[in-house]
Formats: C-alpha cells, structure tokens, sequence
C-alpha cells in the first residue's frame, strides 16, 4: 500500500484538504477511525464566522480585519497575527464555496446566509445552519469527496508516523475489522486527527477525540505547541456535558444564579453573556464556588424570554438534546449548565501554510497549532480554521509533491510496522491488575480536577506527579477482550498511551507557565505578564518527559493591549 499523499482524518480540515490536493491532480487517499460522516465536526453546532455582512443594513459595518482583531484580543494576545489575517481573510470565500457546493445554511428573508452574534465579536458573523452547522457542513464535504472518488480507509487506526532522515515515510497502521497491521508508504501526509478533548473528563467531545494524532506526531519527534491551553466551554449539559452551543446566548439567552441575578453583569458590564467563553466560563465556577450555584454544581441558562417559536426555529438541536438528557423543555424552563472541557489551543507546531519542521508532513485543524487561537479561541473559529487551513494544507502538500519527492524510508517503515505487531502481541499476554478503564479513568479526572478552569502550582504539581505514577500503571495494564476483531478495549488502551504522553505536555507546560493567559487561569499568578511569557511554549519527547522550549509570536499588525469587554 502506498499513495502519494495519506491524509489522517476524515473531519472537515482532512476532506476539505483531500478535495484542495485531488483538484490539483494529487493522488491521494484519507485513512480515518471512524466512518468519515462520524468524525466530531459532525456534532458541531453554532456556527461558522466570516464577515459577510449579512445580518446588518450597513454593507461596510463588518470586515475581515475587524474579525481579525476580535480574534486576535480573544486570544489574548498570543495568535500570530500574520495566520490570523489569513483565517478571517481567507474566511469570506470559503464560507460561499460551501454555499456554492450545496451547504443548507439557514436563511434570511432575503435569502442570504443568516448570522448571529458569538461570544468576543463585535458583529453577527456567525453563520449558521439552525444548530446543526458542522453537520451540514460535513455532508457537503463528503459528496464532494465522493464526486471527486477520492478513496477512503474507514475504520483504519494510524498507529506511527514514520520519518526517516527528516522525511516523511509513511505510516503504521491497523485495520480495526480483523486488527492487522499495515505499512503504509506516503511521500506525503497531512495529520488532520482532531482534537485531545478526551484527555479530560467532563467533556463536550466525542469518544474519539483522544488526541492520537497530536500524540503520534509527539511520539515522532514534532514539537507540541501551546498545550496548557485548554478551552472550557461555559454551557455544558449539567449530568451529561453535552454541549450547549453559544449560539443559545448568541440567540440572546441569560445566565442566572440561584438569587435570579444576570451575574455576567458583575464579570463582563457590556458583553455580558457574550463574553468570550474563558471568562463566561471562569464566571460561572467563581459564582457556584460562591454558593451561587444549584446544586453547588451549575447556574441557569434562560431562553424561555425568546419564545418556543424562535427556539424551535432556531435552535431546535439544543431543544430536543435538554429534552431528553436533562427532562428540560426550554421553551418554559431555564437549563441547568455548567463549564466542560471543549477545544484543544494547542496542537502540533506548524507555520501558517501548514508545514511542520519534517518534510513532507503537514497538520491542519484542531490537532495542529498554526496557531490561529492562541490562549483562548472565539465561538465559531474553528470550523472556519478548518476550512481555510484544510484548503491550505493539500495546497501545500500539492506544491511538495510538485517538487518530485520519491518513495523513500521503506525499509524503516516496515521495520516500523513489524515492531509494532510485537508490541500488540506483548500488549495481549500482559496480565496486569490494571485495567484499560481504570487508568483511562482515573487520568480524566485528575486532569479535570487539577488541570481545569483554576489551576495552581500546588494542583498542577499534583497532577503531574499522577501522570507518572499512571504511565508506570499503564506498563501493566493488560486487556480482558482478546479478540484481534474490532477490539475497543484495544484501541482505548492504544490511545491510554498517546493520551498520557499529551496530558504530560498539558500540566507541565501549564506549571511552568507563571501567568495567567486566556484560557489558563493561575490563582497564583493572576496577571498576563507579557515580558516574561508573550511566547508560544513547544514541547518534544525528552528522556524523561516532555523538554520544554519558546517560540516568538507574531505581533506585526496589533500591539498587545488590556483584555476588557
Ligand atoms: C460538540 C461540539 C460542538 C462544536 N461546535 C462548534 C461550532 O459551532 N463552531 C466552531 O467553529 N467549532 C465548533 N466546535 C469545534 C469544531 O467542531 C472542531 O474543532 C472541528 O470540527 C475539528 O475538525 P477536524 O477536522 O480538525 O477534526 P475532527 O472533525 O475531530 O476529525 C478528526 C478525524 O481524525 C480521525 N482520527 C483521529 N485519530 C485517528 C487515528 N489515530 N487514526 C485514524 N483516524 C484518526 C477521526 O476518525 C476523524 O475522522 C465544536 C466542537 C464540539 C465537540
């Protein structure tokens, strides 16, 4: 098995770059664990953002550079600005070709694409299709890989990344249907394997997002970028964390706490519930820590004022997930929320055409940190990320092979391949007390416990001694299924190993880290201390853990100011 160009994922940012390389007569193919529709993008909900003017009279009132700058301040000052520019840019067109390509977005009386406000923008530019935005967007994709016969690898799981001499190789991976393993030959890859949300319990995301194609890119070498910057998202279904897009307050819904108070007043006087989410979210644990909760455990989300036409109209999603996980009709009754973890900041250390330092290796979506976000990522970013870094990602890829690379690390890779059939053979015979559960457990909690929307030296020194002890547990863990056939058991333990090795770079990059930036919130240091800290942090695999280094951020357009709303 070879191909020219391997893409890893089947989300948005993975088809949208398979479409970009095959129309620019690439050969290529798309390897992902899940039937390509299954793949998180499909649960996203509120919207995408792009300055097209709709929701106003005032044609010139919403631009791409303001769009820039919203994000740019969102982030706390820690996005390039330069890769910024050519998100909001590049934003406009991607959002009418997904239009032009079939998108149902919702609709305006006058037939342009609806858009509602989000959380940190000074327009409403987030458009929308009802709250089933990634859904149709992913469909659309599909068909068009479809159309194009671009081959698929469904339920295939990337195992290694292979390079040689600073090459790209190829690939190590298994096919989940008989679990064999498989050497896969790429002059190319483009990693687009979504996010690490998993690592963390109390979740909004999908059972596969367990960061295995960041650990992989890790475990190769690459250098992680910005990985203590984790996104909490404020409205999560309290019992299950389900997510409860932005798009609720976007559609003007309150927060209350349990003295019936607009407490956002207190925290955000003139955004209020459209604060950006790091300090919804904050606002919201500092009321209930208060005893301004339920429950001690979540505030009110309110949209009965709205009215059950418009909810039903609108977010007719949220309206039938509340009915039936939590037995709430929001059309006469607020919500119980609260924060969980949502979006991963960091990723795998790439430049704004998505290169990483190997050649031939390129990432693009949430597993990649170009970065767009930097310390807190606004409401609507990221499917728009998705798009135009995808776009840029098989360009990039297409511009390579262009070049005339050959085949080359063969030997190494399967060599590569074959190791990694001992280690599955190993892995079955261990008969450990351990159980893939318990550590997979016991790891998310911690990480939400101590690595959460507070942090401190003392709980991040906590968790990061607990991470050692658990990847000494994880030697032992041995597994009590043991068929080679679709064995979940397996594939959890495989990804145990990957998220392990994330959650390290997660809580002692955020130790080190002594300020309090965006998302990552120290009681200990307070303030954003821009002399010391305004750098992205990297991460590589070192003897004994990650080594940590810095990389300057790209200032060339803002200069940092105070963050108030
Ligand atoms: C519930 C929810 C709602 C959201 N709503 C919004 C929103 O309204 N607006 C917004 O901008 N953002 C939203 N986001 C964020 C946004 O949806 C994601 O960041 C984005 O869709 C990620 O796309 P992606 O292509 O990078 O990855 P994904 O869509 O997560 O796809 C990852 C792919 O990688 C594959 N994969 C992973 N590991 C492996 C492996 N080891 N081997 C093989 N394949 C692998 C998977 O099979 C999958 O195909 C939301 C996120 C969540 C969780």
């Amino acid at each position: 098995m070879q191909h020219d160009l391997l893409i890893v994922g089947s989300g948005l940012s993975g088809m949208r770059a398979a479409i970009e390389a095959r129309q620019r007569g690439v050969e290529c193919a798309v390897l992902s664990m899940v039937y390509p529709i299954r793949s998180h993008s499909v649960a996203a909900q509120g919207g995408i953002n792009a300055a097209l003017n709709n929701a106003t009279d005032k044609s010139n009132e919403d631009s791409w550079e303001q769009h820039a700058f919203d994000t740019v301040k969102g982030s706390d000052f820690l996005a390039d600005q330069d890769a910024v520019c050519v998100l909001t840019e590049q934003a406009i067109p991607r959002v009418y070709e997904m239009e032009s390509w079939g998108t149902p977005f919702s609709r305006l009386a006058s037939g342009r694409i609806c858009q509602r406000p989000f959380g940190g923008g000074a327009h409403a530019r987030t458009c929308y299709a009802e709250d089933r935005t990634g859904h149709n967007l992913l469909h659309t994709l599909f068909q068009q890989c479809l159309a194009l016969d671009i081959p698929f690898y469904q339920e295939w799981y990337a195992l290694d990344l292979v390079i040689e001499d600073n090459r790209c190789a190829g690939l190590v991976a298994m096919n989940m249907l008989d679990g064999k393993v498989a050497a896969i030959g790429a002059k190319a890859i483009i990693l687009a394997a979504g996010g690490a949300g998993r690592v963390f319990a109390q979740s909004t995301n999908a059972l596969i997002n367990s960061g295995s194609g960041i650990a992989m890119a890790y475990q190769a070498g690459i250098p992680l970028k910005d990985m203590e910057f984790i996104q909490f998202h404020p409205t999560t279904l309290y019992g299950t964390n389900i997510l409860i897009t932005e798009g609720a307050r976007g559609e003007g819904g309150y927060l209350f706490n349990n003295k019936g108070e607009r407490f956002m007043a207190e925290y955000a006087a003139s955004a209020m519930e459209l604060a950006p989410r790091d300090i919804v979210a904050r606002s919201i644990v500092t009321e209930i820590k208060a005893g301004r909760g339920f429950e001690n455990a979540y505030v009110h989300l309110d949209l009965t004022h709205l009215g059950a036409e418009r909810i039903t109209e609108r977010l007719p999603g949220i309206h039938e997930i509340a009915l039936r996980f939590a037995g709430v009709d929001i059309t006469r009754e607020p919500m119980p929320v609260q924060p969980g973890q949502h979006y991963t900041m960091g990723g795998i250390d790439c430049d704004a055409t998505c290169k990483t330092d190997v050649a031939g290796v390129y990432a693009c979506g949430e597993c990649s940190c170009v970065s767009v976000h930097g310390a807190n990522r606004l409401g609507g970013n990221s499917l728009l990320e998705t798009l135009v870094f995808g776009k840029i990602a098989g360009d990039s890829a297409a511009d390579f092979l262009g070049t005339g690379p050959t085949l080359s690390g063969q030997a190494l890779l399967n060599q590569r391949s074959k190791d990694r059939e001992a280690s599955l053979v190993r892995r079955f015979s261990t008969r450990g007390d351990v159980t893939v559960g318990q550590v997979y457990d016991d790891l998310r909690t911690a990480m939400f416990q101590n690595v959460g929307v507070y942090r401190e030296a003392e709980s991040l020194q906590l968790a990061c001694d607990h991470i050692r002890k658990l990847k000494r547990q994880y030697t032992q863990v041995g597994l009590t299924s043991q068929t080679r056939e679709f064995n979940l058991e397996l594939i959890t333990a495989l990804e145990l190993e990957g998220m392990l090795d994330l959650a390290q770079t997660i809580a002692e990059g955020a130790l080190r880290r002594q300020e309090s930036r965006g998302s990552h919130a120290r009681n200990d240091y307070q303030t954003r201390d821009d002399e010391n800290w305004l750098h992205h942090t990297l991460a590589t695999p070192g003897e004994d853990g990650p080594v940590f280094g810095k990389k300057d951020v790209d200032l060339s357009r803002w200069e940092p100011q105070e963050r108030k709303y």
